[in-house]
């Protein structure tokens, strides 16, 4: 039965945070000053397993859900993450099926991520030099190398791959020209994103925001006039341009470009509540469902009542000055 919230939003995306784990510390999302060793994350049995997480999937495919995205934390660094991947792949053969990642592990299992009914990868990667990456991601184990090699051998795996770079006023912008090129090399989609106030860690301020805007007039500088093109399904986020070779250049603005009006996804955070929006302070929790024994018609219900009360648009109102309540943070709930 047809389910849309109190705007009229369906609910076809499921993002789905697998841990609140990482091995970077991007300084935009998970600050080592908040995430250091003293940091308590999720015990293992605070996570949803991979049953419950299927669970979840199988109870919402009946209200219209088309795509699942395995996130965090670093989805790879869970153990095993292909046994997901087949579950939910076997639960939902239609479903189109992608993970985010760093990619500092993609290399390692791109084959059999492939093989076990993924479609595609979006890898987030800020730098092509490496000072940059490693000041970004606050880490010196990996390289812009190790993630190029992870892309590759995705490619080679046969799995759709996009690349997601957020901007920061004067740390990487200089950046954009060398990482559209690797793209465009590659023939794949690159997407910028504004640097948003998700969290309450990372101190942002709108003064180091790039709108997607500026992004454009540089990369026009290098690639001539971009042409915006019409979105290929209502709901998604990335406005898309392309250069006059073909060259496909998304701009998430969340920031200057808000597109709350067509958001039709809910997240499911690691330890199993179901968020609405990113910028939620609270979810509804689906775990204590789930281990009293709920049936995946119980599920559906109560995710359905959820849903229908939803009327988030937080993008929308951030400029408003009324006071908002502390935000639950990226890294948990899933980007
Ligand atoms: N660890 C994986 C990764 O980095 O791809 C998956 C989780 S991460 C939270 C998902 C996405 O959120 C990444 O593309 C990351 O760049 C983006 N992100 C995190 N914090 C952000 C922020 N403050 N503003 C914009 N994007 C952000
Ligand atoms: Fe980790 Fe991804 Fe957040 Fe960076 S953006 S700290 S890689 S979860
Ligand atoms: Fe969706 Fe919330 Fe982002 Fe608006 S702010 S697009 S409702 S997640």
């Amino acid at each position: 039965m047809r389910l849309v919230d109190r705007r009229e939003r369906p609910l076809h995306d499921l993002r789905i945070s697998i841990t609140d784990r990482c091995n970077f510390r991007c300084t935009y999302c998970m600050p080592r000053e908040h995430f250091g060793p003293e940091h308590d994350f999720l015990k293992r049995d605070a996570l949803l397993t991979y049953e419950e997480i299927t669970t979840v999937v199988r109870a919402l495919l009946p209200t219209g859900l088309r795509k699942v995205r395995l996130t965090g934390g670093e989805p790879l660094l869970r153990r095993d993450i292909t046994t997901l991947i087949s579950m939910i792949r076997e639960v939902g053969p239609d479903l189109d099926l992608a993970l985010t990642t760093n990619g500092a592990l993609l290399k390692r299992h791109a084959v059999e991520l492939q093989e076990a009914g993924l479609d595609r990868v979006t890898v987030s990667l800020d730098a092509m030099d490496q000072t940059v990456f490693q000041a970004m991601a606050d880490t010196t184990q990996h390289t812009p190398d190790d993630i190029m090699e992870g892309i590759d051998h995705a490619l080679s795996a046969g799995l759709g791959v996009k690349v997601n770079t957020v901007v920061q006023k004067n740390i990487n912008e200089e950046q954009i020209p060398k990482l559209a090129a690797a793209c465009v090399e590659r023939n794949i989609p690159i997407r910028f994103i504004e640097y948003m106030d998700v969290g309450n860690t990372n101190a942002w301020v709108f003064d180091e925001v790039v709108s997607g805007a500026e992004i454009r007039q540089r990369l026009e500088e290098q690639y001539g006039v971009l042409v915006p093109e019409k979105p290929k399904h209502k709901g998604e986020v990335a406005r898309r341009y392309t250069t006059s070779d073909g060259d496909d250049f998304g701009f998430i603005e969340s920031v200057s470009n808000p597109f709350c009006g067509d958001c039709t996804r809910a997240r499911l955070s690691a330890h199993g509540s179901l968020y609405t929006c990113l910028f939620s302070s609270k979810g509804h929790d689906l775990r204590a469902m789930l281990r009293m024994g709920a049936e995946g018609s119980a599920l559906s219900l109560a995710i359905r009542s959820i849903w229908e009360r939803r009327d988030d648009r937080y993008s929308m109102d951030r400029t408003s000055t009324e006071e908002k309540p502390a935000k639950v943070e990226m890294s948990f709930i899933g980007g």
